[in-house]
């Protein structure tokens, strides 16, 4: 695209610029590992018949990394990203997944870029510290990036086909194609490791799958909206304002609402459409105590509690990603 006389161009991959970003300026060993972080806006000129929702578009987020190592810190680096993975599969309760040391066929010349040496030995590198980290995992030939192999791991939907969440892959040729150095403990100039790695993949196909996967029932932590406020008639009405707005000041995601409807409405609408994990209701009753009635989503039953303890449990239970 011409802008005031300047090309712009839309990006399909941060690689090649976090290499640049890399190469701005002279490093030591000292200062690796160095990793850049981007939670990136990507395009790609996908088929119109491959496009879905928002599980495949032309344009799409992802949250992708490169990190810079020398040869000696592969292993660390692997086994904090599968760290990491598992860390926040753990947050989003996905627990249905495989491990797949992906390969490339040696016999396809043209898929994987010819370097017999290096392929050797960067499946080799991963192998290993997946099986240090005792880590069970399948070994898929042809499923290997152009420039290396990688760990992928699957998850499953509950539609559609299996697919790769994270990946990370073991590159030692892009590196040496962008000249990139760092200086080593002897003095002399070495070319460092790149390991590419991405944990959600594309946070809007990450979006359908959750989607999918929890009915948009969303745990506490990562629900739009974590509580709905009900005042029961116009007579409570202006308490449920305090109380939502006490909850604003707070730091929770909260809403009101104030409209004219019986109660029994406005509790489905909250439970059904908008799946909020926790309602509160208030009538005369407690506008006159100075409390609040909880309905839990999960359980459909509810107490009575006062706002500020009511406030602490939610917050303990965000921290924590109940
Ligand atoms: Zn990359």
């Amino acid at each position: 695209m011409e802008v005031d006389q300047e090309q712009f161009v839309l990006r399909p991959m941060n690689c090649p610029h976090h290499m640049m970003i890399y190469s701005n300026q002279p490093h030591s060993y000292r200062d690796l590992p160095i990793r850049i972080g981007e939670i990136a806006h990507d395009f790609r000129f996908e088929p119109s018949g491959t496009l879905k929702g928002i599980e495949r578009g032309r344009h799409f987020c992802q949250n992708d990394a490169h990190l810079f190592v020398t040869p000696e810190q592969i292993k660390d680096e692997v086994s904090s990203v599968v760290d990491l993975i598992f860390d926040v599969y753990k947050d989003f309760g996905i627990e249905n997944y495989r491990c797949v040391l992906s390969l490339r066929d040696p016999e396809d010349k043209v898929k994987y870029h010819q370097d017999d040496a290096m392929w050797e030995r960067a499946e080799n590198a991963l192998r290993e510290v997946l099986t240090e980290l005792n880590i069970s995992f399948t070994e898929e030939i042809g499923e290997a990036a152009f420039y290396g192999p990688k760990l992928d791991v699957n998850v499953q939907p509950a539609v559609g086909a299996e697919y790769t969440l994270s990946t990370c892959q073991l590159d030692f040729c892009l590196p040496a194609k962008f000249d990139l150095t760092y200086i080593d403990r002897d003095g002399t100039e070495k070319t460092p490791v790149v390991l590419h790695r991405a944990i959600l993949g594309s946070l809007d196909r990450f979006m359908a799958y959750l989607i999918e996967e929890t009915k948009g029932i969303f745990p506490l932590w990562l629900a739009p909206v974590q509580v709905k406020v009900l005042p029961v008639s116009e007579k409570s009405n202006e308490y449920a304002g305090k109380v939502w707005k006490e909850l604003k000041n707070s730091g929770i995601r909260a809403e009101l609402d104030d409209r004219n409807e019986k109660i029994g409405y406005k509790i489905r609408s909250a439970r059904q459409d908008d799946k909020v994990p926790y309602m509160i209701i208030v009538g005369e009753k407690e506008v006159s105590e100075g409390t609040i009635s909880v309905r839990v989503r999960a359980t459909d039953r509810t107490h009575n509690d006062t706002l500020p303890e009511f406030i602490q449990t939610l917050k303990e239970q965000i921290k924590n990603r109940n």
